[in-house]
């Protein structure tokens, strides 16, 4: 079973999640809608979604890049963002730290701004202290297109949209960002927006 993904314009896409209880990550419920979750995720597909996406407003995001994702991009593009398969997990209650902070930008999307994508800057590192499903603690540590989702998905639970972020001259709808924008460097997709020069 699929859930419905809310767009944006859903008020609990605004709203700060709350945590979840001990007891609660290990009730029948909160299983449930883990599974339901995951089950939308790789249904969209897409590489990570938070509970509020769903209409829920607790701090849990579902995450996965599987390697077949990854299968019809070019080796430079997949180094370029530093993008390896990530195997399926939960994040409950997340803490994140940014660890490196250099920015790195590329093209996002998101599944409750369907249709869409625009450049974003996102800190290179990041380390994320959380509860696994089975209430564990975990401490995850990311680099590139990893951080780059941990971040998008804890952003979720703070009621912030990758539309807030994003360099606003660069939003495109899906198709054109195929057509015009999707095969070029990131220098020279600003330089054709008339953005300034980003160094680093
Ligand atoms: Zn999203």
């Amino acid at each position: 079973m699929v859930l419905k993904i809310v767009q944006a314009g859903e008020p609990v896409l605004r709203r700060h999640a709350r945590d979840l209880t001990p007891e609660e990550i290990v009730s029948p419920s909160v299983r449930q809608l883990i599974v339901l979750m995951c089950d939308t995720m790789r249904d969209a597909p897409g590489v990570g979604l938070a509970a509020p996406q769903v209409g829920v407003d607790v701090r849990l995001a579902v995450i996965e890049d599987r390697a077949e994702y990854q299968a019809g991009l070019a080796p430079e593009e997949l180094a370029a963002r530093e993008r390896k398969p990530v195997d399926f997990h939960v994040i409950i209650n997340p803490r994140l730290v940014v660890e490196d902070p250099t920015p790195v930008e590329f093209y996002e999307g998101c599944l409750s701004v369907s249709g869409f994508s625009a450049l974003v800057r996102r800190a290179r590192g990041v380390r994320v202290e959380a509860l696994d499903e089975k209430g564990q603690p975990v401490s995850i540590s990311a680099r590139g297109w990893y951080a780059r989702i941990l971040q998008h998905e804890i952003d979720h639970l703070d009621g912030t949209l990758y539309v807030d972020r994003m360099e606003t001259r660069s939003f495109s709808t899906a198709e054109n960002h195929r057509r015009h924008w999707a095969s070029r460097q990131v220098a020279e997709v600003r330089q054709a927006l008339g953005l300034p020069e980003r160094q680093g």
